[in-house]
């Protein structure tokens, strides 16, 4: 079957500036892919001309097009006029729009400006998309105005990333009615722990094939590897079971969970609770937690200590361990989760002491050295070694991860 042609016009100067990072289009690309669609070309245009040009050729082209940005109150928003033009149809003032505009104003206490009465200009046939999170609309556009072009639907969305993801959610629905998309596959991400993604494509691979899958795709994270899997709904179950059978503890779980999410949920259903004391990664294994909604119910305090001062002072690792032993070093590791257990009354604790680099390093205990230690107020304290030799940003993302992915398989062997 010849797939849906997408493509996908980001306005603004900004991206061409370098000074806004082109999220949008991820959010978008993202977003198709349940739908069966997948975006085969993609232009980032400036406030200009250029837009006019780039949608005319994009209808001529394409099954879809999705266009973002310029909806704005300001001069520099063309968008509505290039999508009218375009089209050859007129910008008609809409009440309804209007009064919604006029509403979040007063609500917020802003001034409404007439500037604002730009954004109330649709073009006429379009369909209104309502946008929760601001003041400019979408369209969407399909049928009859489109009858001189190659496309089945034309979407517009707001520059703005939190108000564009859920209106292209909202108005995704729309996409099968005019035969947009293939609604009978599903996707799947499996998520797997401290596994490179070289190993698991030679483990699962052989199986794979001979399954009936549109899509098997491995994607490398700082300490784990997501598969993704489009197919039927069979055909991914054999996928799940097939993962399962080979990789009993790497995969995280069934469900799409990175190894953070999957140690919130067992916590929760556990009712227990988790502290870190924190060296190398500076904080960023509390932070990724609490990145989590949730997470305050497993989750009460934490520790940075990135001083001997303070690993001695805070969790009471004994000064002589940290002289003789060096602060990268399993006893500290373990005194520092066993310190941090006692002081917090939680049920678990991580403790992580490495060398991120450039500097530091020695023979024995070369840059990317790290130590991660886990405790329980049930259970033994265990300490694992790693080297990860590479930046210091991905280090710190590596160790977190590992972090949880450690705690993870302790859980679900405690359960
Ligand atoms: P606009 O819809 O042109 O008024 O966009 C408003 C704001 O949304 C801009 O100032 C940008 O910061 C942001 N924005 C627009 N397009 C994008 C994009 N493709 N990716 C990320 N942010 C964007
Ligand atoms: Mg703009």
């Amino acid at each position: 079957m010849r797939a849906d042609r997408v493509e996908v016009i980001n306005t603004g100067r900004e991206l061409l500036l370098g000074t806004t990072i082109n999220t949008n289009l991820a959010l978008i690309a993202r977003h198709l892919f349940p739908h069966g669609l997948r975006i085969e070309r993609n232009v980032s245009v400036p406030d200009d001309r250029t837009i006019w040009t780039s949608l005319e050729e994009a209808l001529g082209r394409a099954d879809l097009v999705i266009l973002s940005g310029g909806l704005g109150p300001t001069l520099d928003d063309l968008t509505r006029d290039a999508v009218a033009e375009v089209l050859g149809v007129e910008l008609r003032d809409d009440e309804a729009v209007w009064e919604q505009i006029g509403a979040y104003f007063q609500k917020r206490g802003l001034t409404l400006r007439e500037s604002a009465r730009r954004q109330a200009a649709i073009p006429a046939g379009a369909e209104v998309l309502r946008n929760g999170r601001g003041t400019a609309p979408g369209f969407w556009i399909a049928g009859d105005l489109l009858t001189k072009h190659r496309a089945r639907g034309l979407l517009v969305l707001p520059g703005p990333p939190r108000e564009l993801e859920p209106m292209l959610l909202e108005a995704s629905g729309r996409f099968s009615a005019v035969g947009l998309g293939e609604q009978r596959y599903q996707t799947k991400s499996l998520f797997f722990g401290r596994t490179g993604e070289s190993e698991v494509m030679a483990q699962l691979e052989p199986k794979l094939a001979d399954l009936d899958l549109q899509e098997i795709a491995y994607c490398a994270h700082a300490g784990c590897t997501e598969l993704r899997v489009r197919g039927p709904l069979g055909s991914i179950e054999q996928t799940i079971a097939h993962a399962q059978k080979v990789f009993p503890k790497s995969l995280v779980s069934t469900e799409q969970e990175r190894p953070h999410e999957n140690v919130l949920r067992r916590l929760r259903e556990r009712g227990e609770t988790v502290a870190f004391a924190e060296s190398c990664t500076g904080g960023a294994i509390a932070s990724t937690l609490t990145d989590l909604p949730g997470s305050s119910e497993v989750f009460g305090m934490s520790w940075v200590t990135y001083s001997n001062e303070a690993k001695a002072r805070l969790l009471g690792v004994d000064e002589e361990v940290l002289a003789t032993k060096g602060a990268v070093s399993e006893e500290v590791a373990r005194a520092m989760c066993e310190g941090a257990l006692h002081a917090s009354g939680a049920d678990h604790t991580v403790a992580v002491t490495g060398i991120a680099g450039p500097g530091g390093g020695t023979a024995e205990k070369p840059v990317g050295t790290v130590w991660i230690g886990l405790a329980s107020s049930e259970g033994v304290t265990e300490a694992h070694r790693f080297v990860f030799a590479t930046d210091r940003l991905t280090f710190k993302k590596l160790v977190t991860t590992y972090a949880f992915d450690l705690l993870r398989g302790r859980l679900a062997s405690a359960s």
